[in-house]
C-alpha cells in the first residue's frame, strides 16, 4: 500500500471543543495538499523561504565557528496509522536539543518577539511535535532577525525560548509553565489528521486560532471552497473547484 504523508510542520491542536490551528495545520488544507497539491508560492512566500534559507546558513556558520556538536537539516518520519506517516525536517539538533528556527520580518513580529519577550504559540507547537518525534523533553525557540525594523534593531539579533517536557507532560517555556497547549491535543491532532487522510473525509468542523485575532480561514486561499461546502457538504463540488482554481493560478 502506498505511504500517505503528513508533515510535520503541519501541526495543530485538537480536542473536542478545542480545533486550534493556524490554516496550514487545518485538517481540510492537510487533506487539499495531500490529494491535490497547493497553489505556487508567490513573491511574500518566496521571500519568507529564501529569508529562512539565508538564517539557518548565518546560524549554522556560527555554530561551527564554535565548535557546538550539531547535526543540521535532520529528516524524521514516524508510522502514525495505517498507511499514514508524519515526516519532517528539524532545523538542527543542537548538543541534544531540538532547534526550531525562525525568522522575524516585520515591524509587529519584531516588537512582539524581541521588545515584547512573547513567542508565537504555534511555533511552540511545531516545536513540541518534533520533540515528540524525536523523544526529545528539550527544545528551543530560535528567533533571528533579518532586516532593520526601527530604533534598536539591527540584522542578526536573536531571541531564544528554552523549552521543556516535564515528567508529568507539562510544557515549560522558559521557566514558566504553558498551560494554553496540552501535548495530547498536539498527538489528537496529528491522529484526526491521519484519519482524514487514511478514509479522505472532509472534516466537518471550521478551525478556531491559535492564538488570537488570526483565524485561520480568514487568509485561506480554499475559503470560497470551504464556505460553499458547508453551505451544501457537496464533495464532489468541493473538489472539482479546488481543483480547477489550482489549474487556473498553478500548483506544486
Ligand atoms: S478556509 Fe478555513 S476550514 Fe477551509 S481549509 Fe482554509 S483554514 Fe481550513
Amino acid at each position: 500500500m502506498n505511504k500517505i504523508y503528513m508533515r510535520g510542520g503541519n501541526s495543530g491542536l485538537y480536542s473536542p471543543g478545542n480545533y486550534r490551528v493556524t490554516s496550514n495545520g487545518c485538517l481540510r488544507m492537510i487533506l487539499v495538499r495531500s490529494k491535490c497539491g497547493q497553489p505556487v508560492a508567490n513573491h511574500r512566500e518566496r521571500f519568507t523561504f529564501d529569508i529562512g534559507i539565508l538564517c539557518e546558513k548565518i546560524l549554522a556558520d556560527k555554530w561551527k565557528a564554535e565548535n557546538k556538536q550539531v547535526e543540521l537539516d535532520v529528516e524524521v518520519e514516524e508510522h502514525i496509522i495505517d498507511n499514514v506517516y508524519i515526516m519532517g525536517h528539524i532545523d538542527a539538533i543542537l548538543e541534544g536539543r531540538i532547534i526550531e528556527e525562525k525568522s522575524v520580518q516585520s515591524v509587529n513580529s519584531f516588537k512582539k518577539i524581541m521588545k515584547g519577550g512573547l513567542y508565537k504559540k504555534e511555533n511552540i507547537v511545531q516545536l513540541l511535535q518534533y520533540m515528540m518525534i524525536k523523544e526529545h523533553t528539550e527544545g528551543t525557540l530560535l528567533y533571528t532577525t533579518v532586516g532593520y525594523f526601527g530604533e534598536k534593531s539591527e540584522p542578526g539579533q536573536q531571541r531564544e525560548f528554552k523549552v521543556r517536557i516535564t515528567e508529568d507532560d507539562k510544557i515549560i517555556v522558559n521557566e514558566q509553565e504553558e498551560s494554553g497547549i496540552r501535548l495530547i491535543d498536539i498527538l489528537y491532532h496529528r491522529q484526526q489528521a491521519a484519519e482524514c487522510l487514511m478514509k479522505k473525509i472532509i472534516f466537518t468542523e471550521r478551525p478556531e486560532p491559535i492564538e488570537m485575532p488570526w483565524y485561520p480561514c480568514d487568509s485561506c486561499w480554499l475559503r470560497p471552497m470551504c464556505d460553499n461546502w458547508d453551505s451544501n457538504h457537496d464533495d464532489n463540488e468541493f473538489w472539482s473547484s479546488v481543483n480547477n482554481h489550482l489549474d487556473k493560478v498553478g500548483k506544486r
